[in-house]
């Protein structure tokens, strides 16, 4: 476990700032902030009630409202988007992949901040982290409370996020998210609470580190492969192929699946139950699909654990794809940006193992 030197330049400005010696701090880094919308730009009329709207407050306030990210960085914002991450799209997972490669390749930057919502922030976490050229600082960050609540936790997790970014031991750990002090991989993390301000674990895998107040600890990298490493790319991509999730119960409707196909799916995620399991007249519209040359890959909706092949599911003979330990949500992502390259079973398999 590492202090950074990011969390010393700050306890020094701390020191500074109480007199006891005086360091100038000429040579800070270029953090460039991205704002995307969420709740952490979203605004309430009073600073005690539950509701409230997403993406009201502009990047330039965000900033403002954390003076003390000048003691860290030289910071300068742009705005991508003002959506609650509940609208995220493609369309802006592009635009701002575009960004942030643009970014990237400037001398100019030294890393790069997202400012997001919680709810979709693991999926367009590890959407960056497949397309994102890099070995810069890239983090994203969001916030549970919005801008004008009682004990926002915005401001607090700006700081935070910018400490990582600025810091060149955050260089090579791939895409990072930064919330509630906790530094977590884009791959492993997940939301587990709707309404927690401590909603965010990474159950898999555990933590990439901490930010104490700008003070960061170093724990591990993440394990996949990322990044500048990653053989995704979205240069001259304008739109991603459609993928679905089908949630699978007891006695689940089979036709969601054929209804998915009909309407143009490329390819379809199952949420299975356990292991990927699910009942035998949905997976013969499993085998229906794929008879139509859509890739159908199977994962769970239990949180925590991973999807083998050929368990309780003959996956050689029907033609599916697993997902591993990536949620739903998340094998989404991949297989849109897999099928990009290939529809070859075989081929997409080796993409969610090495993913
Ligand atoms: N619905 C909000 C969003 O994802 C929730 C949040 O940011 O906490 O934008």
């Amino acid at each position: 476990m590492r202090v950074s030197k990011v969390g010393i330049v700050f306890a020094l400005t701390v020191i500074v700032a109480a007199g006891v010696c005086a360091v100038e701090d000429t040579d800070k880094p270029n953090i460039v902030i991205l704002a995307t919308g969420g709740t952490i730009a979203g605004s309430a009329e009073t600073s005690t009630q539950a509701g409230y709207t997403s993406g009201q407050v502009g990047v330039d306030i965000l900033i403002g409202a954390v003076p003390q990210i000048k003691e860290l960085a030289d910071v300068t914002g742009e705005q991508i988007s003002n959506v609650g991450s509940q609208d995220m799209s493609d369309a802006i997972w592009l635009t701002l992949a575009t960004r942030i490669n643009e970014l990237a390749a400037s001398a100019k930057v030294d890393g790069i901040v997202i400012t997001h919502g919680t709810d979709t922030i693991e999926e367009t976490g590890y959407f960056l982290s497949l397309v994102v050229k890099t070995d810069k600082p890239v983090v994203l960050t969001a916030a549970m409370r919005p801008s004008t609540a009682l004990s926002a936790d915005g401001p607090l997790n700006i700081f935070n996020a910018v400490a990582v970014a600025a810091d060149p031991d955050a260089r090579g750990r791939g895409v990072l998210v930064v919330t509630n002090d906790d530094i977590h991989g884009a791959r492993s993390i997940t939301k587990t609470n709707a309404t927690d301000v401590q909603t965010f674990m990474s159950p898999e895998r555990g933590l990439i580190g901490v930010s104490l107040y700008g003070v960061n600890r170093w724990f591990r990298y993440p394990y996949r492969t990322h990044t500048s490493k990653s053989d995704f790319s979205i240069k001259g991509v304008k739109s991603l192929p459609r993928v679905d999730v089908i949630y699978i119960t007891a006695d689940v409707s089979p036709d969601l699946i054929d209804c998915a196909v009909a309407k143009g799916a490329k390819g379809i995620v199952t949420a299975g139950v356990g292991n990927g399991n699910m009942t035998g007249p949905a997976l013969e519209a499993v085998e229906r699909a794929i008879a139509k040359g859509v890739v159908v890959v199977r994962a769970t909706r239990v949180p925590s654990g991973s999807v083998g092949r050929n368990v309780e599911v003959n996956d050689d003979e029907v033609g599916t794809a697993v997902s591993g330990e990536l949620s739903p949500a998340k094998a989404r992502v991949l297989l849109k940006l897999a099928l990009l390259k290939t529809k070859q079973t075989e081929q997409i398999q080796k993409y969610f193992d090495l993913y």
